[in-house]
């Protein structure tokens, strides 16, 4: 390619609403442009990114005989009512309707449709397994769509789903994935973690996350310091915590506690760790019909995770509650507890369990009990409760600490969650009928190449790695009025061209520190500085990654940018 013809419109400014390294220098660079709130296009750097990281994604694909296929992007809305989805989805699916009335949605993931595709056509078991997978375009009306390509409206997912006869089957394609999904990101030049993730409704143990590090991450995950145990805080899980404090031996009692509304204030007043005081949380659960407000009990010590909080009553979304909301139903903000409640749902964590000696609100102004002990066989437990740094690993003796991570990747094993609904059913070798055991498996394409910037950019600008890069080097000539340097450096770029390597030739009648500035913005792997010091038989090559530009004879060089390969 020549940087003469190449349409890279670079620019000083970044958008407005640009926070991330990404989105600036993407921006920036002219690898990207923004349409609307949350909708890019890409242009030729951006869209080049995109195919070297799909090249990838087909390459490891075909390893493991996933098969490419293509979806319509427009879906029958009649798949996502038979699935049950419609609504659970909310807001996020974009419907229409056609001429003729008829309903559809923007496809944002394509589980029905993909169950759709087999259904009917893949009756016995000598058809399965299968792994279907696409690279498309997704549509999610996201709420807050930002960071640009991290959290866009329109994106580019790698979707893939595979069908199993058994859940064994199934298991073993989900540790086949995991492996080819970590090999990808390797081969990206990544650093990230898989780690264990909420799995929603659905609920059971298998649903991983990819997460590539970086402090702009949305996601928070814990991570052990000792062995490899890594999880979403939405999923994460502790050792149970001890408290060497005593509990305080107070017989059951309704006490006076005048204004006390704290675990603080109420710690101090009974000389007792706040292990032993009831913390009540209220929220309100969203579903799909209606909204409650539920409330929440933990040890004061803990803190409320919201999203085990929504899985706990299989709600779709939490949202915080007013104190004149919680009058209104009788309760008293700052005293409440679970004692003499009805009409009301509430849930406990599961560290309550048998707790005896605790303290909690009477639901009465002014006043705690004392002394209560857990009633194990009427309440409902659940993990309630966000892990925190410091706190144990629930698999070794070590600690658990916070770091960031942008979510890449999701896999999850599905069973027959949509094969049941939408009647995907086989013929076993005994010729009964079963359902298909599912799993799904996600990469965020676009995300990716977000991602990598986020890990991989310095002042100047983008950092791509070796697998990724839009072009390996870049021949910058110093000055295109010089003949005899004009002359080495189109020599060099036929050469390196006719051995496959990609690169691109700065021929712009521009001053060097201009092309420079683009170079680094860009973030291509090497420049190659083709200058003054040609005249003494020296060239330069430039590496993004440090500053350490490396002198070569001319003569020299080409063995040279080979071995970097
Ligand atoms: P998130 O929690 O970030 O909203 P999700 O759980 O909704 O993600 P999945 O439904 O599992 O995501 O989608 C699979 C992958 O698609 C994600 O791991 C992510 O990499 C990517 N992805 C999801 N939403 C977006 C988006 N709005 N923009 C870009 N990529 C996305
Ligand atoms: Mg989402």
């Amino acid at each position: 390619m020549r940087f003469s013809r190449l349409y890279a419109p670079t620019t000083k400014e970044a958008p407005k609403d640009a926070l991330l390294a990404s989105h600036i220098y993407l921006s920036r660079a002219g690898f990207i442009s923004q349409v609307a709130s949350g909708l890019y296009n890409y242009l030729p750097l951006g869209k080049r990114v995109l195919k070297k990281i799909e090249a990838v994604i087909n390459e490891e694909m075909a390893n493991i005989y996933a098969q490419e296929v293509e979806l319509s992007f427009v879906t029958p809305i009649e798949f996502w009512e038979e699935s049950g989805r419609v609504n659970k989805f909310g807001k996020e699916l974009l419907r229409f309707k056609d001429r003729k009335d008829n309903g559809f949605v923007l496809g944002p993931t394509h589980e029905e449709m993909m169950v759709n595709i087999v259904r009917g056509r893949v009756t016995s078991y000598k058809q399965l397994p299968l792994n279907l997978y696409q690279i498309k375009t997704k549509f999610r009306d996201e709420a807050r769509p930002r960071f640009g390509l991290m959290r866009a409206r329109e994106f580019v997912m790698k979707d893939g789903y595979s069908f199993h006869a058994s859940y064994e089957d199934m298991d073993r394609e989900f540790d086949l994935m995991e492996a080819t999904y970590k090999r990808i990101l390797e081969r990206l030049g990544l650093e990230f973690r898989i780690v264990e993730a909420d799995s929603g409704a659905i609920g059971g143990s298998g649903s991983k996350e990819l997460m590539v590090l970086a402090d702009s991450g949305e996601d928070t995950i814990a991570v052990c310091d000792t062995c490899e145990y890594g999880a979403n805080v939405e999923a994460a899980v502790r050792a149970e915590p001890r408290c060497d404090a005593p509990a305080p031996a107070l017989a059951y009692e309704k006490i006076h506690t005048p204004e006390l509304k704290s675990i603080n204030d109420l710690s101090t007043f009974f000389k007792a760790d706040s292990y032993y005081i009831v913390k009540t949380v209220a929220k309100r659960l969203i579903f799909e019909e209606d909204s409650k407000i539920v409330l929440y009990f933990l040890r004061g010590s803990d803190e409320l995770q919201e999203v085990k909080a929504v899985n706990a009553v299989n709600a779709l979304e939490i949202a915080d509650v007013s104190d004149e909301e919680l009058r209104e139903l009788g309760l008293v903000p700052g005293f409440m507890g679970p004692m003499g409640l009805e009409n009301i749902t509430l849930v406990f964590d599961a560290s309550l369990k048998g707790a005896k000696s605790m303290i909690c609100g009477a639901n009465e102004k002014d006043f705690h009990y004392v002394g209560v002990d857990m009633e194990t066989e009427q309440l409902e437990f659940s993990d309630l409760v966000q892990v925190q740094e410091g706190d144990g690993c629930a698999r070794c003796a070590g600690k658990l600490s916070y770091t960031k991570g942008i979510e890449v990747g999701h896999i999850f094993k599905l069973g027959t969650t949509y094969s049941k609904p939408l009647g995907a059913t086989f013929l076993d070798e005994n010729g009964k009928s079963q359902e298909m055991v599912m799993g799904t498996y996600g990469m965020g394409v676009s995300r990716l190449i977000a991602a990598v910037i986020e890990q991989h950019n310095d002042e100047k600008g983008c950092i791509w790695t070796e697998t990724t890069a839009p072009y390996r080097f870049n021949i910058l000539i110093s000055n295109i009025k010089d003949e005899e340097q004009l002359a080495y450096a189109e020599e060099l770029y036929a050469e390196l061209s006719a051995r496959g390597v990609e690169v691109i030739i700065d021929d712009r009648k521009e001053r060097f520190g201009f092309k420079m500035n683009d170079a680094e913005l860009i973030g291509f792997p090497y420049t190659i500085i083709v200058g003054k010091n040609l005249a003494e038989g020296i060239v330069q090559i430039a590496p993004r990654s440090n500053s350490e530009k490396i002198e070569v004879k001319k003569d020299e060089l080409l063995a040279r940018l080979m071995e970097l390969k």
